[in-house]
């Protein structure tokens, strides 16, 4: 039976800050609705102390961003976004329409077909996550998304230069410097100065997260992503509890809702990774968030076999799973919930989250259960479509049709199906 050596906060404790969240949302996407732009920078005054007419970025303005990027940080964001547009574009490649003749004159298909407009936003309000940028506004634009919109929030006052020449570089064709429930209530809803979108996508705090899930309904919605959360798999052969540490503690920075998790099958390795996690706390400059998200999210567990491991990973469902035992695939083949797996030690997932290929917007809270991340397939309505070809398929369909519609009692649809058995095969349906 596996042992926990530390837990996190009670389920309790996670619903009453969710309500609270929900509360705040709910009222301002109210506000938004009601008063539009006022209301949109009322907010972004109140959260973001910036204020403008008009939060839509000039090309001046966008371009004098891209122009303060060093050669090395537009030749390293090039590079990252290279590698995300290539794995987007083999993920559209995969999604063929596609049609068949089910039954003899019978043809079903469907067809791909890209969403009108999207609405990517970017978080930045603790750190510029410029990243944000190449995993939705690439992925849209490689889907075949006509008008793509992104905002993220100004960082320190002023528009986040380095997000800005992301989105930019990325292909956006709207950025505005706008963050948090205003941003994306005002893609969703449309103001006086901002058009609707179709579909909200990209990750955020609390707030975003909880924003979008309400929101879903009257535009799509990408899934639920929030606060990041990361499982580390670990044994005394995949890896060293130094490794192991650092891998929690590079993902608890985010804030101090991210909780972290190690998963490990010895309870020596558990209690070195513990004392390394309090060691790399005295160093790392971003230790402020990382020590109150280990203190309260933190939880540390010792499972008996590789087995009990799947099913406790598979409960957790965390966003983000990094496994590093001696045989990293095992977890590969077995397990079922996860955002994102990042299989032995070579690889990790700042790697992810910055450059590798991989979309690194991903499903928290559970959302693993039902949904992976953000990729071109969500850009994408699959619509199908059928046609009858011949009198004597016509015929077919339509008497099995009008038995199933009267076992429904369905006069209308009946009468649908008799019509067409009546004209394409000259008799009434056999009861
Ligand atoms: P953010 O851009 O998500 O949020 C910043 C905005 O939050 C601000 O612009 C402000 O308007 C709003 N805000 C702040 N306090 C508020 C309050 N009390 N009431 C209402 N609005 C408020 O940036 P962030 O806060 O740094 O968070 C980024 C988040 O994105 C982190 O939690 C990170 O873990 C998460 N993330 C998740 C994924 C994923 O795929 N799940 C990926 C990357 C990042």
């Amino acid at each position: 039976m596996a042992q926990w050596l530390k837990r996190g906060a009670t389920a309790q404790a996670k619903a009453d800050a969710d309500r609270k969240v929900r509360d705040i949302v709910e009222a301002a996407l109210a506000d938004i609705e009601k008063r539009g732009d006022a209301a949109v920078r009322e907010m972004s005054i109140n959260f973001d102390k910036w204020d403008r007419e008009d939060y839509r970025l000039t090309q001046a303005e966008i371009d004098r961003c891209v122009e303060t990027l060093t050669p090395q940080e537009r030749k390293d964001i090039e590079f990252a976004q290279t590698q995300v547009r290539g794995f987007a574009q083999v993920q559209r490649e995969s999604m063929k329409d596609v049609e068949v003749e089910t039954l003899p004159g019978v043809v079903l298909g469907h067809k791909n077909i890209p969403l009108g407009s999207a609405g990517c936003y970017v978080p930045g309000g603790k750190y510029p996550l410029l990243a944000g940028a190449h995993m939705s506004v690439i992925t849209a634009k490689v889907a075949g998304v006509k008008r793509v919109v992104t905002c993220a929030p100004p960082f320190q006052g002023q528009p986040a230069r380095a997000i800005v020449a992301a989105q930019a570089l990325a292909g956006a064709d709207e950025i505005y410097a706008l963050g948090g429930i205003q941003a994306v209530g005002a893609m969703a809803l449309g103001t006086q100065s901002i058009d609707p979108v179709d579909i909200l996508v990209g990750p955020g705090n609390a707030f975003v997260a909880e924003a979008k899930r309400q929101l879903y309904g009257r535009v799509g919605i990408d899934l639920f992503a929030g606060p990041t959360e990361t499982l580390i798999i670990a044994d005394e052969i995949g890896c060293d509890p130094e490794m192991a540490a650092t891998d929690i503690l590079g993902q608890v920075e985010h804030g101090p809702d991210s909780p972290g998790v190690l998963l490990t099958n010895s309870e020596k390795f558990a209690r070195e990774t513990m004392a390394e996690i309090e060691r790399l706390l005295q160093i790392l400059p971003t230790a402020e968030h990382a020590r109150k998200a280990w203190e309260t999210f933190g939880e540390v567990i010792v499972a008996d076999s590789y087995e009990e491991m799947v099913a406790i990973a598979d409960d957790i469902a965390s966003e983000h799973v990094q496994v590093m035992t001696a045989e990293p695939d095992y977890f590969l083949d077995n397990m079922t919930n996860y955002g994102a797996l990042f299989l032995g030690a070579r690889t990790n997932v700042s790697y992810g989250d910055k450059v590798i290929g991989t979309n690194h917007t991903l499903p928290t809270k559970k959302a693993a259960r039902y949904t992976g991340g953000l990729w071109v397939g969500k850009f994408l309505k699959t619509c199908t479509y059928q046609r009858v070809l011949t009198d004597e398929a016509s015929t077919l369909v339509g008497e099995y049709c009008s038995r199933l519609c009267a076992l429904e009692g369905f006069a209308g649809h009946g009468e649908q199906a008799n019509i067409r058995v009546r004209r394409f095969g000259g008799r009434d349906v056999p009861y």
